[in-house]
């Protein structure tokens, strides 16, 4: 047995093998329901070819060969793993250590392997080739058990989905009255209440504008979810998706839940009532694919695309994409006044979804270009107040040139910014709503933004559709 065993470690580019072997299963189990077989043998084939590679590389170097696999191994460690253990100890951390810390721990040690090859090439490496060999042995056996609880997961999700969509075409509303609708949500907008309470701002003179327009405004808007993903599902929905699943990574969760928002009710209400839907946001509704790709929401779930985002160049090349942020708002803004401004021959319903006031912050509060990518308090109220501008020439635009028009401009959650008040920062909401007085359209003070199209629905066809608190 025990010479089994060192016939089995003493293998070589073992270590480079059991490290891809992990990788897979464990992207695998984390895109369980996305990935189709093709893709999966698709991504295997990769990873064979680079280990056919690295069996021609390395014995080139003819040295030190159990060496030159550990280097081999961090190097592939780094790329493929390393975001991957950065996400798990965010989470366990409180995002405390970021990735670019263990990037630094991991290239020195590559440094020192390297120089112990180049100073010492007789160096024995055994020793800790038979420990990385046995710890991902263990792993990848780790990752094969949890298969059976990860296919129980997933069909109760499947059967929570055919729930919720059952539940939705209970509900089938005929609206008497189709004004145009223009839905704008700044990402990451703090509530008037929020901003007064844990951030000690107040934009009078926005706030002063509002009164003088007499546009009805929450104060106390609230969402009872506090990401992007859940919000949106629960303001199209009409009330919130509320599942156990742990998702593994944000990409299954985004896949999940974009695919709710895409037949949300309200999209077929408005489609059935004879609305053109205009798509200005980052998720696809009914056939209208998304405006762009925001890429922290991983909307590329093909499985190869899957392994591509995990990795460290996958993570190196969201940011990259994240510079696009800026010019993606301003082209929505554009688009959206184009939109208000154009003859409509049929009731058209908008759906516009800024990156902003989240960060990256990249104006300042008079729209000039900051670029700033820290998570900086200043530089949020300074895009902020410029989210305040561009809406009040969205709300003058409206009133000027679509005066029939609901306006509802709108957050999805706060910015999340304020850790000792998180809950009740993040969960306050910026909400508002500009409609004709025949329309009779006012937000109630304490608005919960899974409320919005009763509210519209309501008035737009004499409907008393019940409102819901956050824990109906
Ligand atoms: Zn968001």
């Amino acid at each position: 047995m025990k010479e089994k065993i060192s016939f089995f470690l003493s293998r070589q580019l073992l270590s480079i093998v059991l490290l891809i072997i992990f990788f897979i299963v464990s992207s695998l189990n984390d895109a369980l329901w996305l990935s189709s077989i093709d893709e999966v043998l698709f991504v295997t084939g990769v990873f064979i070819l680079i280990y056919i590679i690295l069996i021609k590389v390395i014995p080139l170097f003819n040295r030190n060969l159990a060496g030159m696999e550990i280097l081999a191994f961090l190097l592939l460690f780094i790329i493929l793993l390393l975001p991957k253990l950065h996400s798990n100890i965010y989470e366990v951390s409180n995002g405390k250590i970021k990735l670019s810390y263990l990037l630094g721990l991991f290239g020195f040690l590559f440094l020192i392997v390297i120089y112990q090859l180049n100073f010492k090439p007789k160096t024995s490496f055994t020793k800790l080739k038979n420990y990385i060999i046995t710890v991902l042995a263990l792993f990848i056996l780790i990752e094969i058990c949890i298969i059976p609880s990860i296919f129980k997961d997933r069909n109760l999700l499947k059967t929570e989905i055919l729930n919720f969509e059952k539940n939705k075409f209970d509900a089938q509303f005929k609206l008497t009255k189709k004004p145009n609708i223009y839905h704008i949500i700044f990402d990451a907008y703090t509530g008037f209440d929020g901003l007064d309470r844990y951030w000690q701002f107040r934009d009078t003179s926005f706030l002063n504008y509002l009164r003088t327009e007499k546009i009805s405004f929450a104060y106390n808007a609230k969402t009872c979810n506090d990401n992007t993903l859940e919000s949106i599902t629960s303001l199209f929905n009409l009330k919130s998706f509320n599942n156990e699943t742990k998702f593994r990574s944000l990409a299954t969760k985004s896949h999940v839940y974009r695919k709710l928002i895409q037949k949300a009710l309200v999209i077929e209400t408005l489609m059935e009532n004879g609305y053109t839907i205009s798509n200005l946001s980052i998720f696809d509704i009914h056939d209208k694919k998304r405006y762009w790709d925001f890429p922290w929401l991983d909307p590329n779930i093909s499985f190869p695309q899957y392994c591509f985002n995990q990795s460290l160049i996958g993570n190196l090349y969201k940011n990259y994409q994240s510079r696009n942020i800026a010019n993606n708002n301003l082209l929505i803004i554009s688009d959206l006044k184009q939109k208000v401004q154009v003859k409509k021959t049929s009731p058209l319903f908008t759906y516009a979804h800024l990156i902003m006031p989240h960060t990256p912050n990249n104006f300042d509060k008079d729209g000039n270009y900051i670029g700033n990518i820290s998570n900086d308090k200043d530089a949020y109220i300074g895009e902020l107040q410029y989210c305040n501008k561009i809406m009040i020439e969205l709300i003058e635009m409206v009133k000027k040139d679509d005066p029939s028009a609901i306006l509802i401009l709108q957050s999805d959650h706060g910015s999340g910014m304020i850790p000792s008040n998180y809950d009740m920062e993040v969960s306050n909401i910026l909400s508002l709503v500009v409609a004709p007085d025949s329309l009779q359209l006012e937000w109630p003070d304490s608005m919960i933004n899974q409320n919005t199209y009763k509210h519209v629905f309501n008035a737009l066809g004499q409907y008393a559709i019940p409102i819901t608190s956050c824990q109906d």
